[in-house]
C-alpha cells in the first residue's frame, strides 16, 4: 500500500513522501526544502530511502546533496539529463519499470517545462507525481521545450486513467483559474471549479492533487480540441499544437 504525505515547501511549492508501507520504502518526490522534508518525515516516522527527481531545477533538486548525505538514500532521475541532477545514482529513461519498495514506478519523459523533465506514475495505486509539467488549470512553462513537444508531453499524461491522481509541485491554481476563464468563459465544469478552488484556497487548503479527468474537463492547456477555446482565440479548425501554443503564449502575458 502507498501513502502520499503532502506538504508545503518554499513560497508555492509542495512536498511530497512516498511511503510503502510493506516495506518501509520512503521517497521524497523532489527536494524543494530540506527543513521541511525533514519534519515531514519526522511527524510521520518514517526513513528516507530515495529521492524521485522530476527535474533539474533548484527547487526541485536543491535538496538533493543535504539529504542525500544525511540518509544515504538512493536519487533517481532522467538518464537524459543526469549531469543535471545532484547526486544521480539511478537513471531512467521513458518506459522504464523499476521498483520502489514493493510497488512499481513507470518513467514517462515529458519535455517541454525543461528538455530532461520526467513524471513517476504508480499504475496500481493510480497515482502521478508530474513535477511542473501539468498543474491544475495550467501546465509548465516552456523554459526549454516547444510547443509541440509540450503538447505532446501533456497529452501523454492525458492518456492515463481519468481517475488517476495527480500530484502537481505547486500552488498556481487560483492564478492559473483567473487565465482559464478568460479563454474558456462557457466551460460550465470550469466555471464550477472555479468556484471550488476560490473556496478552498479561502479556507488556506491546498487545490492539489488533482485528477487527470478533471484536468481534461477544465484545463485550457489540454483542451486545444474545444471548439470554444478554439473560437475565444479566433483559431477554429486549427492544429491543436497551435491552440495550445497560442494559449501558452497568451498565459506568458495574462
Ligand atoms: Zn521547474
Ligand atoms: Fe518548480
Amino acid at each position: 500500500m502507498l501513502e502520499v504525505h503532502q506538504f508545503s515547501c518554499l513560497q508555492d511549492n509542495y512536498g511530497f513522501l512516498l511511503h510503502d508501507s510493506a516495506t518501509g520504502a520512503t521517497a521524497s518526490i523532489d527536494t524543494p526544502e530540506v527543513g521541511p522534508i525533514n519534519q515531514a518525515l519526522a511527524d510521520k516516522g518514517w526513513q528516507l530511502t530515495h529521492i524521485l527527481n522530476t527535474h533539474h531545477h533548484f527547487d526541485h533538486a536543491g535538496g538533493n546533496e543535504e539529504l542525500k548525505t544525511q540518509w544515504q538514500c538512493q536519487v533517481v532521475g532522467a538518464a537524459i539529463d543526469a549531469e543535471r541532477i545532484p547526486g544521480i545514482d539511478v537513471e531512467v529513461r521513458d518506459g522504464q519499470h523499476f521498483a520502489f519498495g514493493s510497488a512499481e514506478a513507470q518513467v514517462m519523459e515529458v519535455p517541454g517545462h525543461t528538455s530532461g523533465h520526467i513524471a513517476y506514475y504508480f499504475a496500481d495505486a493510480g497515482i502521478a507525481f508530474v513535477g511542473d509539467t501539468l498543474f491544475a488549470l495550467g501546465c509548465g512553462r516552456l523554459f526549454e521545450g516547444t510547443p509541440e513537444q509540450m503538447s505532446v508531453s501533456l497529452s501523454k499524461l492525458m492518456a492515463l486513467p481519468d481517475q488517476t491522481t495527480v500530484y502537481c509541485a505547486h500552488e498556481y491554481t487560483e492564478a492559473n483559474a483567473a487565465f482559464a476563464v478568460t479563454v474558456e468563459p462557457n466551460n460550465e465544469a470550469l466555471q464550477r471549479r472555479v468556484a471550488e478552488i476560490r473556496q478552498l484556497r479561502a479556507a488556506g487548503q491546498p487545490t492539489v492533487p488533482t485528477s487527470i479527468g478533471l484536468e481534461r474537463a477544465t484545463n485550457p492547456f489540454v483542451r486545444a480540441d474545444s471548439p470554444g477555446l478554439q473560437g475565444v482565440l479566433g483559431m477554429v479548425g486549427a492544429d491543436e499544437v497551435d491552440v495550445f501554443a497560442e494559449t501558452r503564449r497568451r498565459k506568458d502575458h495574462f
